[in-house]
């Protein structure tokens, strides 16, 4: 088949792999849809410390299941819940499941914290061998390519799952890319009084405005301050810039709550006045990838909180990852996706 290979850093090309090999649990996917992260370009760059090499990438994915290793083929005897044919969604979480972490229930916390495109081969390939707890079904009305926004999705509910929000309070977002405007839409769908977004790209502002209906919108938080003098209920950090984590505790009001979404760098150090922590009680919390959040999103997406519609701005073939790549750097779309048999 053909995939994405990562040989090493920096080192990308479209090439024949030989088909994947079905494990007695597992499905093979034909892949339909795959987004492009900030996650995969880290892994291309070398700066994803858990990810492996040669990689397939791509933890973004959705296709319909074509064939279902030995353990789980026989559905007559209720072995399974999938039968080929099936669209599905993947959640490509692969924790361990054995060590401490996983034994508190504690799954994307796992010493030994796999997924599929990171630890496994992902869905920059024709075909992807998954096991087959991480399906989800998608309902007939929803398409692949918005089946492949759940996994996105999944992280802005793990996100929420974390800040634990009450209705009526106020948020700010740094940064207007995709994961900051799916936050922005959740905060609204969580009972936000006040919606407001931060970025320095102004034609990323305008797109936040026009298609999405954030109205609040500003380069900086000066242009924002107006909206909640004494500060913000809660700040979501989407830029993964660790001096944009440094500032945006600024924004948060007495008591309230940062939530540091993006990746920053690992080694990066934030700065923080921990005098004002002490004295406003204020938490700083991270959310790292996905924890029983893949079903949630999912029905999410199935209501119109999410306009899925625009959120995909790029749909290339798998021939062309390289520009999409180029595409997703640039910033200047939203989700860019590939269709691997499209
Ligand atoms: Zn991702
Ligand atoms: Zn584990």
């Amino acid at each position: 088949m053909r995939a994405v290979v990562i040989n090493e850093p920096h080192s990308v090309k479209v090439t024949d792999v030989p088909d994947p090999t079905i494990g007695p649990r597992d499905a093979l996917i034909r892949v339909m849809a795959t987004g492009i992260c900030g996650t995969d370009l880290h892994i291309i760059d070398g700066e994803f410390p858990t990810a492996s090499y040669p990689n397939i990438p791509g933890h973004e994915l959705a296709g319909e299941i074509v064939a279902l290793g030995d353990e789980v083929a026989d559905v007559e005897a209720g072995a399974v819940d999938f039968r080929v044919g099936d669209r599905v969604g993947v959640d490509p979480t692969l924790n361990c499941g054995e060590c401490f972490f996983c034994q508190r229930g504690q799954g994307n916390l796992c010493d030994r914290f796999g997924a599929v495109g990171l630890t496994a081969p992902g869905g920059f390939a024709e075909y992807a061998s998954v096991p087959i707890r991480t399906l989800y079904k998608l309902p007939d009305s929803m398409s692949y390519a918005t089946g492949a926004l759940i996994e996105p999705v999944c992280c802005a509910v793990r996100g929420f799952h974390r800040l634990s929000p009450q209705i009526g309070e106020t948020y700010l977002i740094y940064g207007a890319g995709p994961m900051g405007l799916i936050n922005a839409q959740m905060a609204r769908f969580n009972g936000a009084s006040q919606v407001a977004l931060i970025d320095i790209n102004e034609s990323r502002l305008d797109r936040a405005r026009n298609d999405f209906g954030i109205e609040h919108v500003a380069t900086s938080l000066a242009g924002l301050q107006h909206l909640a003098p004494r500060g913000f209920d809660n700040v979501i950090e989407a830029t993964g810039v660790t001096r944009v984590a440094s500032m945006a505790l600024d924004a948060v009001i007495k008591g309230g709550k940062l939530l540091l979404f993006g990746v920053c760098p690992p080694g990066q150090k934030a700065e923080y006045d921990a005098y004002r922590i002490y004295n406003h009680e204020l938490t700083i919390m991270g959310t790292m990838a996905v924890r029983n959040s893949y079903g949630p999103a999912l029905s999410i997406l199935a209501t119109d909180a999410i306009d899925y519609g625009k959120m995909v701005s790029h749909t290339l073939p798998l021939a062309d990852f390289e520009e999409a790549v180029d595409i997703a750097r640039k910033g200047s779309g939203m989700k860019v996706q590939v269709a691997p048999n499209g």
